[in-house]
Protein backbone atom coordinates (compact mmCIF):
# COMPACT_ATOMS: atom_id res chain seq x y z
CA UNK A 1 0.00 0.00 0.00
CA UNK A 2 1.41 3.70 -0.80
CA UNK A 3 1.62 6.54 1.30
CA UNK A 4 -1.63 7.45 3.24
CA UNK A 5 -2.92 10.75 2.36
CA UNK A 6 -3.23 13.62 4.98
CA UNK A 7 -5.85 15.60 6.55
CA UNK A 8 -6.14 18.25 8.95
CA UNK A 9 -9.31 19.46 10.77
CA UNK A 10 -9.70 22.81 12.35
CA UNK A 11 -11.68 21.51 15.14
CA UNK A 12 -11.96 18.62 17.80
CA UNK A 13 -13.94 16.68 16.51
CA UNK A 14 -14.50 13.00 18.43
CA UNK A 15 -12.21 10.33 17.46
CA UNK A 16 -14.68 7.98 16.83
CA UNK A 17 -15.99 9.87 13.43
CA UNK A 18 -12.47 9.31 11.90
CA UNK A 19 -12.51 5.40 11.88
CA UNK A 20 -14.08 4.83 8.36
CA UNK A 21 -11.00 6.71 7.14
CA UNK A 22 -8.08 5.23 9.33
CA UNK A 23 -6.78 2.72 6.56
CA UNK A 24 -6.91 5.77 3.83
CA UNK A 25 -5.55 8.30 5.78
CA UNK A 26 -3.24 10.06 8.50
CA UNK A 27 -5.33 12.59 10.32
CA UNK A 28 -4.55 15.25 12.84
CA UNK A 29 -6.55 17.73 13.83
CA UNK A 30 -6.69 21.11 16.38
CA UNK A 31 -7.48 20.02 19.56
CA UNK A 32 -10.11 22.72 20.89
CA UNK A 33 -13.66 22.37 20.67
CA UNK A 34 -14.11 25.95 21.43
CA UNK A 35 -11.04 27.67 20.25
CA UNK A 36 -9.97 28.77 16.53
CA UNK A 37 -7.06 27.28 14.91
CA UNK A 38 -4.21 30.00 14.75
CA UNK A 39 -3.71 31.48 11.58
CA UNK A 40 0.06 29.72 11.13
CA UNK A 41 -0.86 26.96 12.12
CA UNK A 42 -3.56 26.62 9.27
CA UNK A 43 -1.52 27.51 7.01
CA UNK A 44 1.30 25.31 8.18
CA UNK A 45 -0.65 22.61 7.86
CA UNK A 46 -2.25 23.69 4.53
CA UNK A 47 1.53 23.27 3.63
CA UNK A 48 1.83 19.98 4.56
CA UNK A 49 -1.54 17.67 3.72
CA UNK A 50 -4.05 16.61 1.23
CA UNK A 51 -7.94 17.73 2.48
CA UNK A 52 -8.64 20.30 5.34
CA UNK A 53 -11.69 19.89 7.32
CA UNK A 54 -12.90 23.60 7.82
CA UNK A 55 -15.04 25.34 9.96
CA UNK A 56 -17.05 28.70 8.86
CA UNK A 57 -14.69 31.03 11.14
CA UNK A 58 -11.21 29.73 9.28
CA UNK A 59 -10.64 32.20 6.34
CA UNK A 60 -9.73 30.17 3.28
CA UNK A 61 -7.78 32.56 1.08
CA UNK A 62 -5.14 32.72 -1.80
CA UNK A 63 -2.57 32.01 1.33
CA UNK A 64 -4.10 29.09 2.83
CA UNK A 65 -5.03 27.97 -0.59
CA UNK A 66 -1.45 28.70 -2.45
CA UNK A 67 0.41 27.18 0.50
CA UNK A 68 1.15 23.56 -0.48
CA UNK A 69 0.92 21.40 -3.32
CA UNK A 70 -0.74 18.66 -2.18
CA UNK A 71 -3.89 20.24 -1.24
CA UNK A 72 -6.46 19.03 -3.26
CA UNK A 73 -9.99 19.21 -1.37
CA UNK A 74 -11.08 21.96 1.28
CA UNK A 75 -14.78 20.11 2.97
CA UNK A 76 -16.59 23.06 5.00
CA UNK A 77 -18.69 22.23 7.80
CA UNK A 78 -21.54 24.69 6.92
CA UNK A 79 -23.94 25.32 3.73
CA UNK A 80 -22.52 28.39 3.70
CA UNK A 81 -19.17 29.58 1.74
CA UNK A 82 -18.24 33.07 2.11
CA UNK A 83 -15.11 32.07 4.43
CA UNK A 84 -13.18 30.36 1.68
CA UNK A 85 -11.99 32.35 -1.85
CA UNK A 86 -13.46 30.07 -5.14
CA UNK A 87 -11.69 31.94 -7.17
CA UNK A 88 -8.22 30.84 -5.52
CA UNK A 89 -9.19 27.75 -4.63
CA UNK A 90 -10.12 27.09 -9.18
CA UNK A 91 -6.67 28.78 -9.60
CA UNK A 92 -5.43 26.13 -7.32
CA UNK A 93 -7.34 23.14 -8.95
CA UNK A 94 -8.99 22.59 -4.61
CA UNK A 95 -12.18 21.21 -4.82
CA UNK A 96 -14.95 22.72 -1.91
CA UNK A 97 -17.64 21.00 -0.31
CA UNK A 98 -19.97 22.66 2.19
CA UNK A 99 -22.79 20.58 3.88
CA UNK A 100 -26.46 21.69 2.07
CA UNK A 101 -29.65 20.08 2.51
CA UNK A 102 -28.96 17.98 5.39
CA UNK A 103 -29.27 21.11 7.62
CA UNK A 104 -32.06 22.55 6.13
CA UNK A 105 -35.39 21.54 8.10
CA UNK A 106 -32.65 21.92 11.68
CA UNK A 107 -31.84 25.33 10.81
CA UNK A 108 -35.37 26.30 10.09
CA UNK A 109 -36.86 24.78 12.97
CA UNK A 110 -33.82 26.80 15.00
CA UNK A 111 -35.29 30.10 12.66
CA UNK A 112 -39.21 29.39 13.81
CA UNK A 113 -37.69 29.11 17.29
CA UNK A 114 -36.36 32.79 17.36
CA UNK A 115 -38.76 34.18 15.30
CA UNK A 116 -41.30 32.91 17.93
CA UNK A 117 -39.17 33.88 21.10
CA UNK A 118 -38.82 37.58 19.54
CA UNK A 119 -42.28 37.47 18.56
CA UNK A 120 -43.53 36.08 22.47
CA UNK A 121 -40.59 37.94 24.30
CA UNK A 122 -39.50 34.39 25.87
CA UNK A 123 -36.05 35.23 26.39
CA UNK A 124 -37.23 38.69 28.26
CA UNK A 125 -39.73 36.52 30.16
CA UNK A 126 -38.19 33.88 31.29
CA UNK A 127 -35.31 36.18 32.90
CA UNK A 128 -37.93 38.12 34.46
CA UNK A 129 -39.36 35.08 36.36
CA UNK A 130 -35.59 34.26 36.99
CA UNK A 131 -35.08 37.52 38.58
CA UNK A 132 -37.84 37.53 40.75
CA UNK A 133 -40.14 40.38 38.79
CA UNK A 134 -42.95 38.57 38.72
CA UNK A 135 -45.48 39.62 41.35
CA UNK A 136 -48.57 39.75 39.75
CA UNK A 137 -50.56 38.74 37.00
CA UNK A 138 -51.60 41.91 34.38
CA UNK A 139 -53.41 42.32 31.16
CA UNK A 140 -50.46 43.09 29.44
CA UNK A 141 -47.62 41.83 31.56
CA UNK A 142 -44.75 40.52 28.82
CA UNK A 143 -47.62 41.12 25.70
CA UNK A 144 -45.91 39.84 22.56
CA UNK A 145 -47.00 40.04 18.89
CA UNK A 146 -48.87 37.21 16.98
CA UNK A 147 -47.08 34.72 14.49
CA UNK A 148 -50.56 33.10 13.30
CA UNK A 149 -52.12 34.91 10.63
CA UNK A 150 -49.52 37.12 9.68
CA UNK A 151 -47.31 38.63 7.23
CA UNK A 152 -43.44 36.58 6.58
CA UNK A 153 -41.36 37.45 3.95
CA UNK A 154 -38.36 35.54 3.12
CA UNK A 155 -35.50 36.87 1.49
CA UNK A 156 -33.58 34.07 0.57
CA UNK A 157 -36.11 31.47 -0.76
CA UNK A 158 -33.57 28.53 -0.96
CA UNK A 159 -33.57 25.04 0.65
CA UNK A 160 -33.85 26.77 4.36
CA UNK A 161 -36.08 29.20 3.21
CA UNK A 162 -38.17 26.55 1.68
CA UNK A 163 -38.24 25.15 5.34
CA UNK A 164 -39.33 27.85 7.16
CA UNK A 165 -41.81 28.88 4.87
CA UNK A 166 -43.47 25.49 4.93
CA UNK A 167 -43.50 26.04 8.82
CA UNK A 168 -45.16 29.60 8.68
CA UNK A 169 -47.69 27.58 6.43
CA UNK A 170 -48.56 25.44 9.55
CA UNK A 171 -49.03 29.20 11.09
CA UNK A 172 -51.67 29.95 8.40
CA UNK A 173 -49.43 33.50 7.51
CA UNK A 174 -49.26 34.67 4.39
CA UNK A 175 -45.91 34.11 2.65
CA UNK A 176 -44.07 36.32 0.31
CA UNK A 177 -40.35 35.87 -0.82
CA UNK A 178 -37.54 37.78 -2.67
CA UNK A 179 -35.08 35.91 -4.61
CA UNK A 180 -32.85 37.09 -7.96
CA UNK A 181 -35.28 34.10 -9.27
CA UNK A 182 -38.79 32.91 -8.76
CA UNK A 183 -38.99 29.58 -6.91
CA UNK A 184 -42.13 28.22 -8.41
CA UNK A 185 -41.74 24.84 -6.41
CA UNK A 186 -42.09 27.32 -3.04
CA UNK A 187 -44.86 29.18 -4.97
CA UNK A 188 -46.71 26.00 -5.77
CA UNK A 189 -46.19 24.14 -2.15
CA UNK A 190 -46.77 26.80 -0.18
CA UNK A 191 -48.35 29.53 -2.03
CA UNK A 192 -45.66 32.13 -1.72
CA UNK A 193 -45.82 35.26 -3.65
CA UNK A 194 -42.64 36.58 -5.28
CA UNK A 195 -42.06 40.19 -4.43
CA UNK A 196 -39.83 43.03 -4.95
CA UNK A 197 -37.15 43.79 -1.77
CA UNK A 198 -38.54 46.57 -1.51
CA UNK A 199 -42.49 45.33 -1.37
CA UNK A 200 -41.02 42.71 1.22
CA UNK A 201 -39.61 44.39 3.70
CA UNK A 202 -42.08 47.04 3.22
CA UNK A 203 -45.18 44.91 3.87
CA UNK A 204 -43.92 41.85 6.20
CA UNK A 205 -45.07 41.63 9.85
CA UNK A 206 -41.78 39.26 9.54
CA UNK A 207 -38.49 39.99 7.78
CA UNK A 208 -36.52 36.34 7.41
CA UNK A 209 -32.84 37.12 6.35
CA UNK A 210 -31.83 33.62 4.85
CA UNK A 211 -29.98 34.63 1.82
CA UNK A 212 -26.11 33.68 1.24
CA UNK A 213 -23.44 36.51 1.67
CA UNK A 214 -22.30 37.43 -0.89
CA UNK A 215 -20.65 40.94 -2.90
CA UNK A 216 -24.12 41.41 -4.13
CA UNK A 217 -26.04 40.65 -0.62
CA UNK A 218 -23.37 42.85 1.99
CA UNK A 219 -25.61 45.27 4.25
CA UNK A 220 -28.59 45.07 2.32
CA UNK A 221 -30.19 45.59 5.15
CA UNK A 222 -29.09 48.92 5.87
CA UNK A 223 -30.41 51.85 6.98
CA UNK A 224 -32.89 52.99 4.02
CA UNK A 225 -33.86 48.99 4.36
CA UNK A 226 -35.00 49.50 7.99
CA UNK A 227 -36.43 52.61 7.36
CA UNK A 228 -38.74 50.81 4.71
CA UNK A 229 -40.03 48.68 7.35
CA UNK A 230 -43.43 48.64 9.86
CA UNK A 231 -42.69 50.03 13.13
CA UNK A 232 -44.48 46.78 14.07
CA UNK A 233 -41.85 44.19 11.99
CA UNK A 234 -40.05 41.91 13.64
CA UNK A 235 -35.86 41.28 11.73
CA UNK A 236 -35.15 37.45 11.87
CA UNK A 237 -31.61 37.15 10.79
CA UNK A 238 -29.77 33.59 10.54
CA UNK A 239 -28.23 33.86 7.30
CA UNK A 240 -24.72 35.97 7.83
CA UNK A 241 -24.07 39.00 10.06
CA UNK A 242 -22.20 41.15 7.02
CA UNK A 243 -25.89 41.03 5.07
CA UNK A 244 -26.47 43.79 7.92
CA UNK A 245 -25.43 47.04 8.55
CA UNK A 246 -25.19 46.55 12.48
CA UNK A 247 -25.19 49.75 13.06
CA UNK A 248 -28.23 50.71 11.17
CA UNK A 249 -30.15 47.34 12.98
CA UNK A 250 -29.47 49.05 16.55
CA UNK A 251 -30.78 52.49 15.65
CA UNK A 252 -33.41 50.83 14.08
CA UNK A 253 -34.23 48.94 17.47
CA UNK A 254 -33.46 51.72 19.74
CA UNK A 255 -35.21 54.07 18.13
CA UNK A 256 -38.05 51.54 17.21
CA UNK A 257 -38.22 52.50 14.13
CA UNK A 258 -38.79 48.23 14.20
CA UNK A 259 -40.31 46.80 17.00
CA UNK A 260 -37.22 43.84 17.56
CA UNK A 261 -34.86 41.14 15.81
CA UNK A 262 -34.01 37.76 16.90
CA UNK A 263 -30.09 37.56 15.45
CA UNK A 264 -28.41 34.28 15.13
CA UNK A 265 -25.62 35.76 13.35
CA UNK A 266 -23.35 38.41 13.10
CA UNK A 267 -20.89 40.75 11.61
CA UNK A 268 -18.22 40.03 14.07
CA UNK A 269 -18.13 36.63 15.81
CA UNK A 270 -18.36 35.73 18.68
CA UNK A 271 -20.04 38.66 19.48
CA UNK A 272 -17.92 41.00 21.47
CA UNK A 273 -19.51 41.69 25.13
CA UNK A 274 -19.53 45.47 24.54
CA UNK A 275 -21.32 45.14 21.23
CA UNK A 276 -24.14 47.57 21.90
CA UNK A 277 -26.56 44.89 20.89
CA UNK A 278 -26.22 43.49 24.09
CA UNK A 279 -28.19 46.80 25.72
CA UNK A 280 -31.08 45.88 24.11
CA UNK A 281 -34.32 44.38 24.90
CA UNK A 282 -36.00 44.02 22.31
CA UNK A 283 -33.19 41.95 20.24
CA UNK A 284 -33.00 38.20 21.10
CA UNK A 285 -29.33 36.97 20.83
CA UNK A 286 -28.31 33.82 20.08
CA UNK A 287 -24.93 32.59 19.35
CA UNK A 288 -24.95 31.23 15.75
CA UNK A 289 -26.69 27.86 16.27
CA UNK A 290 -28.66 27.25 13.35
CA UNK A 291 -27.80 24.26 12.73
CA UNK A 292 -26.66 22.80 15.69
CA UNK A 293 -28.74 19.90 16.72
CA UNK A 294 -26.80 16.71 17.39
CA UNK A 295 -28.13 14.76 14.73
CA UNK A 296 -27.55 17.75 11.95
CA UNK A 297 -23.94 18.34 13.23
CA UNK A 298 -22.95 14.25 13.67
CA UNK A 299 -24.31 14.21 9.44
CA UNK A 300 -22.78 16.92 8.72
CA UNK A 301 -19.44 15.97 10.01
CA UNK A 302 -20.38 12.88 8.49
CA UNK A 303 -20.91 14.24 5.07
CA UNK A 304 -17.54 16.23 5.39
CA UNK A 305 -15.21 13.25 5.73
CA UNK A 306 -17.05 11.31 3.26
CA UNK A 307 -16.39 14.43 0.87
CA UNK A 308 -12.73 14.06 1.54
CA UNK A 309 -12.21 10.60 0.90
CA UNK A 310 -14.54 10.60 -2.05
CA UNK A 311 -11.55 12.72 -3.41
CA UNK A 312 -8.50 11.37 -2.10
CA UNK A 313 -9.68 8.15 -3.49
CA UNK A 314 -10.43 9.62 -7.08
CA UNK A 315 -14.46 9.69 -6.98
CA UNK A 316 -16.58 12.54 -7.08
CA UNK A 317 -17.30 14.53 -4.18
CA UNK A 318 -20.86 14.44 -2.99
CA UNK A 319 -21.22 18.10 -2.45
CA UNK A 320 -18.53 20.21 -4.39
CA UNK A 321 -19.46 23.97 -4.22
CA UNK A 322 -19.20 25.08 -7.90
CA UNK A 323 -17.75 28.25 -8.06
P1 LIG B 1 -29.72 28.22 -0.91
O1 LIG B 1 -30.57 27.00 -1.07
O2 LIG B 1 -28.63 28.48 -1.87
O3 LIG B 1 -30.72 29.48 -0.84
C1 LIG B 1 -30.26 30.78 -0.94
C2 LIG B 1 -31.35 31.62 -1.59
O4 LIG B 1 -30.92 32.98 -1.62
C3 LIG B 1 -31.67 31.19 -3.01
O5 LIG B 1 -33.05 31.04 -3.14
C4 LIG B 1 -31.16 32.35 -3.87
O6 LIG B 1 -32.03 32.54 -4.97
C5 LIG B 1 -31.24 33.52 -2.90
N1 LIG B 1 -30.26 34.56 -3.25
C6 LIG B 1 -28.95 34.40 -3.51
N2 LIG B 1 -28.39 35.58 -3.82
C7 LIG B 1 -29.39 36.51 -3.77
C8 LIG B 1 -29.44 37.91 -4.00
N3 LIG B 1 -28.37 38.59 -4.37
N4 LIG B 1 -30.63 38.53 -3.82
C9 LIG B 1 -31.74 37.84 -3.47
N5 LIG B 1 -31.75 36.50 -3.24
C10 LIG B 1 -30.59 35.85 -3.39
O7 LIG B 1 -29.01 28.23 0.52
P2 LIG B 1 -29.53 27.56 1.88
O8 LIG B 1 -29.02 26.17 2.00
O9 LIG B 1 -31.00 27.83 2.03
O10 LIG B 1 -28.70 28.47 2.93
C11 LIG B 1 -28.89 29.87 2.95
C12 LIG B 1 -27.87 30.55 3.84
O11 LIG B 1 -28.19 30.33 5.20
C13 LIG B 1 -26.44 30.03 3.72
O12 LIG B 1 -25.75 30.64 2.64
C14 LIG B 1 -25.83 30.42 5.03
O13 LIG B 1 -25.24 31.70 4.96
C15 LIG B 1 -27.02 30.49 5.97
N6 LIG B 1 -27.02 29.43 7.01
C16 LIG B 1 -26.89 29.80 8.31
C17 LIG B 1 -26.93 28.84 9.29
C18 LIG B 1 -26.81 29.23 10.74
O14 LIG B 1 -26.33 28.43 11.53
N7 LIG B 1 -27.24 30.39 11.13
C19 LIG B 1 -27.09 27.48 8.97
C20 LIG B 1 -27.21 27.15 7.64
C21 LIG B 1 -27.18 28.14 6.66
P3 LIG B 1 -31.50 33.17 -6.35
O15 LIG B 1 -30.25 32.44 -6.71
O16 LIG B 1 -32.62 32.99 -7.30
O17 LIG B 1 -31.26 34.63 -6.04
Amino acid sequence: MGQKHRIYITRKIDEQFLVPLADIADISMWESKSEPVPREILIEKAQEVDALFTVLSDKIDEEVLAAGPSLKIVANLAVGFDNIDLTAAKKHDVIVTNTPDVLSETTADLTWALLMATARRIVEASDYLRAGKWQDWSPFLLAGTDVYQKKIGIVGMGRIGSAVAKRAKGFDMDIMYHNRSRNQAAEEAYGAAYVSFDELIETADYIVSLVPLTNETAEIFNEAAFAKMKSSAIFVNVSRGAVVDETALYNALKNKTIAAAGLDVFAKEPLPLDHPFLKLDNAVLIPHIGSASIETRTTMIELCLQNIANVLTGKEALTEVKG
